[in-house]
């Protein structure tokens, strides 16, 4: 079952932009496919939830959103890659990094290290934007917020949440993010900012079975209207197929493949599905490229 969805939403006449996320379920996917570890489960569920309200700008069907993180910790790094259909996928490096000092387990930050916070965005025919930061601290969220005020000059609030029980089981995922426009009423921005001092914990609240909007108008939009506009699913889902890996491979070109003619069984890392591709597989692919480099021979 998956409940999880994104929506878009305003506040005071619309001086602010509003992203909310509810992930509970998609983060659990992840959990399971990966098998991760407490730590690798919060990076990945706070990851998918800020990636998956990023993504709500992707104007075309094809577009897709990528966050990545890399570290020079013990954890490595991670990528989520969301459509714009609200389709997720992603990897943690080492997705079964355990501490034995329990704190550690709860701090990916820590687990991360120095590193970089990137976003790229890929639309078809257009070329790719990238945006890259240090990190903060890694645990994600304050890290976001730096990026939109390094590369936009927005001021941002971000508030990612994930609870995790001591298996790693998702008990609650989710977040907001909170843009202030450059003509917002300053008073208005200062009783959101006391508000959101006064927010319990938003993984808590869910946990305790309120959703992100409840969050919303009982705490950080307490006293002030807000709506909520637009909403879509959220889901995770990998886009791999044997065609593309296909692709993929005749990428590498004749030679490469060549040393390959055994077969090989590449894994697609965002699902762990196993593509089997045999001697004859190989052998087509080949044949596909020398019939390609007739084909240039003969159009000259
Ligand atoms: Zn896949």
């Amino acid at each position: 079952m998956n409940r999880d969805y994104i929506f878009r939403g305003t506040a005071h006449n619309d001086n602010f932009r509003i992203f909310g996320v509810s992930s509970t379920d998609t983060a659990q996917k992840a959990r399971d496919l990966h098998d991760l570890s407490p730590v690798a489960t919060l990076l990945m569920g706070r990851m998918i939830s800020a990636a998956a309200m990023l993504s709500w700008d992707l104007k075309n069907p094809a577009a897709e959103l990528t966050l990545r993180v890399d570290g020079s910790g013990k954890l490595g790094g991670a990528v989520v890659i969301c459509c714009a259909d609200g389709a997720v996928r992603g990897y943690v490096k080492e997705p079964q990094l355990w501490f034995e000092d329990k704190d550690a387990n709860l701090l990916p930050g820590k687990a991360l290290g120095k590193g970089t916070l990137s976003i790229i965005r890929s639309e078809p025919e257009t070329a790719p934007y990238m945006g890259t930061c240090e990190l903060v601290s890694g645990e994600i969220a304050e890290d976001l917020a730096y990026f939109y005020l390094q590369s936009e000059q927005i001021p941002t609030v971000v508030n990612l949440g994930i609870l995790v029980d001591q298996t790693a089981k998702v008990r609650a995922s989710g977040g907001f993010i909170i843009q202030q426009l450059p003509f917002a009423d300053a008073a208005t921005a200062a009783e959101i900012s006391a508000n959101l001092l006064a927010t319990p914990n938003v993984s808590d609240l869910m946990d305790m079975g309120l959703s992100i909007e409840e969050i919303l108008a009982r705490f950080v939009f307490k006293g002030i209207t807000w709506q909520k506009n637009e909403e879509h699913s959220l889901t995770y889902r990998c886009n791999c197929s044997f065609e593309r890996f296909s692709n993929a491979l005749l990428l590498l070109g004749k030679a490469e493949l060549s040393t390959m003619t055994k077969g090989i069984k590449p894994i697609c890392h965002y699902c762990n599905t196993e593509y089997k591709f045999g001697s004859d597989e190989i052998k087509s692919l080949i044949e596909q490229l020398t019939n390609t480099d007739k084909g240039k021979v003969n159009n000259k």
